[in-house]
């Protein structure tokens, strides 16, 4: 129902001020109603070897996932991460109970390897999840969206090279999924990295940074707009990209990035924001964000999936 991340990218930040930035930023999609929220965060900072994603989900209120958040965490060691990317997310249920297990972010497997937020419904996901339970992954929630996590590590799994890209998975998964998304993506293995997605339920991105950013460190054709033109923007519509259109931002300058499926959880932060288009795929990989439009199969066969899968 409710979609906040936040990357800090070269902008120092403590454990307490990622937490109340994601916090806050739950707070202010708390009007769209929801049942439990869950946030992903990193369990130590990227200097360390063994990485891991800390997961706290929580059936109820924000204010009760704040409270464990504090309660489990020791705030005052004073971990800053330099470059840090959190997501949080709160449920609105579509398939199975309001609870802790099935609340957001779902996880790949236990390590949490890859974990994903989700506003939506995947409307093939009784498939995709035979598919992936037939490979040996072990489902743990009754969620449609528990087969997207599933899905990315199976992709992981089966890469072709060691350096395929995040977003390269991401668009393997997202080419199996049918019905309406909103997807914020992160992973142990793309430390510091930030994938997010769209096809039928709305994400933005917003941007700030001290610097002066201009269309070479922000994709050129995806102008940033003002917030308070929303209305205006809404009407012109963004010239679209072409599927094969990927630009790349370029700068290495400090720079924060908020992902929301509401302007209300990013206008506090900064004015400037994208609106990702259907079948959208953004990542920013050391602090520049590139946006690429994804080429759909031209097949319209629901067997697709598993057959392309295999
Ligand atoms: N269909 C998903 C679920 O039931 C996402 C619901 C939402 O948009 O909050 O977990």
């Amino acid at each position: 129902c409710g979609i906040f991340a936040y990357l800090n990218y070269r902008v120092p930040r403590t454990r307490k001020e990622i937490f109340e930035t994601l916090i806050k930023g739950l707070q202010r999609l708390e009007y769209r109603g929801y049942d439990s929220a869950g946030v992903a965060i990193d369990g130590n900072n990227n200097e360390d070897k063994e990485r891991f994603i800390k997961l706290v989900k929580k059936r109820g209120k924000v204010k009760a996932l704040e409270e464990e958040l504090y309660k489990q965490d020791d705030l005052d060691s004073k971990t800053d991460f330099e470059t840090h990317f959190g997501i949080a997310h709160t449920r609105w249920a579509t398939h199975g109970v309001p609870s802790a297990i099935n609340s957001h972010p779902q996880r790949s497997d236990k390590r949490n390897e890859f974990v994903v937020i989700h506003n939506g419904i995947i409307t093939n996901y009784k498939d995709l999840r035979k598919f992936l339970e037939s490979k040996g992954y072990e489902f743990e929630s009754e969620t449609d969206t528990e087969t997207i996590p599933k899905l990315i590590k199976y992709m992981y799994d089966n890469r072709e090279s060691e350096d395929t890209s995040f977003s390269a998975l991401v668009e393997r998964v997202i080419q199996q999924l049918e019905g309406a998304f909103a997807l914020v993506f992160k992973s142990i293995h793309y430390p510091g990295e930030a994938v997010a997605t769209r096809r039928g339920s709305p994400l933005l991105i917003g941007v700030r940074s001290k610097y002066k950013l201009s269309t070479d460190q922000i994709p050129v054709l995806y102008r940033t707009c003002n917030i308070e033109n929303v209305k205006n923007m809404c009407n012109s519509r963004m010239k679209r990209l072409d599927s094969s259109t990927c630009l790349h931002a370029v700068g290495d300058k400090a720079v924060e990035f908020f992902f929301a499926s509401d302007a209300s959880a990013i206008i506090e932060h900064t004015n400037r924001v994208i609106f990702l288009e259907d079948d959208d795929i953004a990542a920013v990989t050391d602090g520049k964000l590139s946006i690429h439009r994804l080429e759909r199969s031209a097949s319209d066969d629901p067997s697709r999936a598993i057959q392309t899968l295999q």
